[in-house]
């Protein structure tokens, strides 16, 4: 789960990481507002979207206007906030059709002598969080990674223990720190890391992470994910969610219990288990197909389940055919034809609909099948299956 930045610094500011005041604003009086209440003289006026990259992007229909902007009066604010407001975002995290930006953060103006960069994410290959620093803030740490790796700074941390104090003067000699900035960076980088690990976040960012001109360190953006299987840990954080920033497809399938992920291709996939869900979608691909989604409906799907991932398959405009592809396992494949059969009743399908199934029940599913008058491609094993859609969608 993604937040805002404006709730990110909220969290960080009751985990003492040092952030600075900030209102946020819905509308441009409010934004105005703001800037009065924060007094002055100099304050930004950031698009609060589920993507980074704000300070660079555009609005569409209006270059001019990015997504971070600087502003020295109330009325700054309140023109800022406008040209904000009920507008979309184009930012390189949102693709092209950007993001429509429906609050605003009006945050006091930061006296920035430095902009570095902090992160921290799992390193599975270590089984173990790792805190990257490197004095390219403010930049987009994917190209620092990859023309000039040498400049990202790694130190791994034991969960229990936190990041330790010479783990601390390592980077930040690294990083060119020393004196008061160095003491700040001891209390800073440790609570970052305790941050991590105590909300189970997958990634804590703070691009950039800023030494004021009187040496104090501030994030000065919050970036975080959360890890999906641990929040029944952190029942606050539900309030957190914004359904307006989700893809509205993801919602609904995570509301019916299904696991699913938009795609950008024409075949829709509705699959039992992860692993083939994944497979299903490599041999697509092999075959000359692109998959429109990942769909795990799960091992103990029931009717309604499948019939809900079928509408969620079928409104999708860019679907132009259908790859059932089941293992019954504890799932029985007479559920999956039931299913089959009731959503061709209650959804209709237009496109092609390639089944292949295989496992628990499999002869009495086919039977299902064959007997009922759904329009149905049937296929052999999971080649046969894939070969069949790529040829009925017509790439
Ligand atoms: P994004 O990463 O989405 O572009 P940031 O929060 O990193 O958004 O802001 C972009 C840039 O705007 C920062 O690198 C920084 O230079 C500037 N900026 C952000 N917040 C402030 C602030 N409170 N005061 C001064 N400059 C800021
Ligand atoms: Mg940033």
């Amino acid at each position: 789960m993604k937040i805002h930045e404006f709730q990110g610094k909220e969290l960080f500011r009751q985990a003492g990481v040092p952030v600075l005041e900030g209102i946020v604003a819905v509308t441009p009086d409010e934004a105005a507002a703001a800037y009065d209440k924060l007094g002055g003289p100099v304050a930004v006026v950031k698009s609060q979207i589920h993507a980074g990259g704000r300070g660079k992007g555009t609005v569409i229909g209006n270059p001019e206007q990015h997504g971070v902007v600087l502003v020295k009066s109330a009325d700054e604010a309140r023109q800022a906030a406008a040209g904000l407001l009920g507008n979309k975002l184009v930012t390189i995290q949102t693709g092209p059709e950007g993001q429509t930006v429906n609050k605003v953060f009006v945050e006091a103006g930061c006296d920035i002598a430095r902009e570095l960069y902090l992160g921290i994410v799992l390193d599975r290959a270590v089984a173990k969080p790792v805190l990257m620093v490197s004095t390219e803030g403010g930049m987009e740490i994917e190209t620092v990674a990859e023309n000039t790796p040498e400049l990202i700074h790694k130190e791994h941390f034991d969960p229990a223990i936190g990041l330790e104090a010479f783990q601390v003067r390592k980077l930040c000699k690294k990083l060119g720190i020393s004196g008061a900035a160095a003491k700040a960076a001891a209390k800073f980088m440790p609570a970052m890391c305790r941050f991590y690990v105590d909300y189970d976040c997958e990634l804590a960012e703070v691009n950039p992470l800023v030494i004021t001109g009187d040496d104090q360190m501030i994030a000065l953006d919050a970036k975080i994910n959360f890890d999906n299987n641990a929040l029944y840990r952190h029942p606050k954080l539900a309030e957190y969610r914004d359904l307006a920033e989700e893809e509205p497809s993801e919602v609904r399938a995570s509301d019916a219990g299904l696991s699913y992920v938009k795609l950008e291709g024409n075949i829709g996939c509705l699959v039992n288990g992860a692993g083939l869900a994944m497979s299903t979608m490599d041999i697509i691909k092999y075959h000359g197909g692109k998959p429109a989604n990942f769909l795990d409906v799960g091992g103990g799907a029931n009717e309604e389940q499948v019939t809900e991932a079928f509408r969620i398959l079928l409104s999708d405009p860019n679907v132009k055919g259908l790859l059932v592809n089941i293992f019954g396992g504890i799932a029985r494949c007479t559920t999956i034809a039931a299913a089959v059969i009731a959503a061709s009743k209650t959804v209709g399908f237009e496109v092609p609909l390639v089944v292949r199934l295989e496992g628990t029940e499999v002869e009495e599913g086919r039977k299902m099948l064959s007997e009922s008058d759904v329009e149905i491609i049937t296929a052999t094993d999971i080649t046969d299956a894939a070969k069949k859609i790529v040829a009925a969608t017509g790439v």
